[in-house]
């Protein structure tokens, strides 16, 4: 898509400000001006199934993206004034990893690790298997035990562990192999004809390193914790100039660079005609 820019960004502590660290005054109003330019458009990625995004984008009172990425890269929208339309060529093109399995019928191959309990209904989908374990479980020998029974099966699969500290408990998550961030943005960029040079990526955790260790522009934002800092710098290649990746520090427009003054300030610095769109 000629003269405009795709800003991709996670939601929870990237574009929301619900971690422990400040928001500066004015940032989300000042995202929220970026957003509605018409040489913008904007797509949410994250780990919320549908509901939860909306329920964000009220609570939040952030802009209407143009396009969601939900449950971490298994479903792909385009939303218009409220109306959401799910992509249903990219269900397609995980369908033939996946099988005829599904959220909820995976749990049968699983069933005889009892450490694993299954997640609520509602966080099952049709490419998604979530279960909860133990937040000190051994997470390696967890993906020992899970992966055979699912390879047994034909699937190719990704598993994806993270812990809720709210409820102080391990989630996994069982994928299709290319269910993730990274691959439900670049198929968006493809249908969309948008380069590396018109997208932008602001992550703020683990589940954002593949797409922000990618080929694509990204920005950390400054309330991101110093463990994955240092992971994101170790897997950036320095010397493969594509691999962009901006850390956030604070100081553009007086702001910390937490949250969506980090988005703003990653954008400035890969694009810093877009300042004047920010006063
Ligand atoms: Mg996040």
């Amino acid at each position: 898509m000629p003269d405009t820019l795709l800003i991709c960004t996670d939601l929870d502590r990237t574009l929301l400000p619900n971690g422990p660290q400040p928001e500066s005054p004015r940032a989300r109003e000042r995202f929220a001006l970026v957003a509605a330019r018409p040489e913008v458009r904007t797509a949410y990625v994250t780990g919320r199934d549908r509901n939860l995004v909306e329920a964000a984008i009220e609570e939040y009172a952030i802009p209407e993206p143009d396009f969601v990425i939900a449950d971490v890269g298994t479903s792909v929208y385009s939303v218009n004034d409220g109306a959401w339309a799910l992509w249903h060529s990219w269900y397609e093109s995980l369908a033939g990893e996946w099988k005829s399995f599904d959220g909820k019928s995976l749990h049968a191959l699983l069933a005889d690790l009892t450490v694993l309990k299954p997640q609520e209904e509602t966080k099952q989908g049709r490419f998604k298997s979530s279960y909860y374990a133990p937040e000190s479980s051994d997470v390696e020998q967890l993906k020992n035990e899970i992966g055979p029974r699912l390879e047994e099966a034909g699937l190719s699969y990704r598993i994806i562990w993270s812990i809720d500290e709210t409820l102080e408990v391990g989630l996994v998550d069982v994928l299709p192999e290319h269910a993730s961030k990274l691959h439900a943005i670049e198929f968006l960029m493809h249908r969309l004809h948008y380069e590396n040079a018109d997208t932008l990526f602001a992550g703020d955790s683990g589940n954002d390193l593949s797409v922000l260790c990618s080929h694509i522009p990204a920005v950390l934002v400054a309330n991101a914790t110093e463990e994955v800092r240092r992971e994101a710098q170790q897997l950036c290649d320095p010397e493969h100039a594509e691999a962009a990746l901006y850390c956030a520090r604070g100081g553009f427009l007086e702001m910390n660079g937490n949250y969506s003054a980090g988005i703003l300030e990653g954008l400035v610095h890969y694009h810093p005609y877009t300042a004047r769109w920010m006063r």
